[in-house]
């Protein structure tokens, strides 16, 4: 079997997802590129992630193309959504896409997530607040190409009456970015609950650069 290493790696991240509540009953899916050889571990369609193993993950090339995969298991309905997120930022290494609650909140208003709290440095958005790309239905062409734009600028963005995406340097990486959509998307709510639905700005970008008293950054 190949990309062990990076297999156990998407499954640790799918399982620590559905653990944490950032997806639960088989939504989301989440995916990594093996840098050398450019190919892409993804999630298995419908599969129960609590029984989820390494040999579950489908292995993909970057045309979609299936190039190794267990009987019976199928990629993800979002491959073409992982495959545009690859193809908009080289620089990344793993996608997580959930269907965290407060984020479905959002995403069902199809309102964006302002950056009330300093998690929004990780996210690197534009005016710290998290886009959201206009309803595509799932699995189709429509839904990959509608998060070219956003990623283009940020790595945390939601589907439009459907979910929240992040990507990342590494599966650990995607899924903490995904879990402080989930955090900033709880933060607005429930802030606008505290205050007559009146929404707060979002952090200036200068709040956003990390510092550490040491001097080094982040
Ligand atoms: P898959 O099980 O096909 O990955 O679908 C889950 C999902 O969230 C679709 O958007
Ligand atoms: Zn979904």
């Amino acid at each position: 079997m190949m990309l062990e290493k990076l297999r156990k790696a998407v499954v640790r991240c799918a399982q620590a997802a559905e653990a944490s509540g950032l997806c639960r009953w088989r939504s989301g899916n989440f995916s990594a590129r093996d840098e050398a050889t450019g190919l892409i571990c993804l999630t298995p369609s419908g599969v129960e992630r609590r029984t989820m193993t390494q040999e579950d993950i489908v292995v993909i090339d970057r045309k979609a193309r299936i190039i190794e995969a267990a009987k019976g298991r199928r990629p993800s309905s979002e491959l073409l959504m992982h495959l545009a997120a690859y193809e908009t930022r080289p620089d990344i290494c793993a996608v997580a896409h959930t269907h965290s609650p407060f984020a479905l909140v959002f995403a069902a208003l199809k309102r964006p997530i302002p950056g009330l709290v300093l998690e929004a440095a990780h996210l690197h958005c534009e005016n710290g607040t998290i886009p959201v790309a206009p309803f595509a239905p799932q699995g189709t062409e429509a839904l990959a190409d509608s998060v070219r734009e956003p990623l283009r600028t940020g790595d945390a963005m939601l589907l439009g009456r459907h979910g929240a995406l992040a990507v990342g340097s590494s599966p650990d990486d995607a899924l903490l970015k995904a879990a402080y959509i989930e955090e900033l998307a709880e933060v607005a709510y429930r802030t606008a609950m505290l205050s007559e639905g009146k929404m707060p700005d979002a952090l200036p970008p200068e709040a956003f650069v990390l510092r550490h008293p040491d001097g080094k950054r982040g």
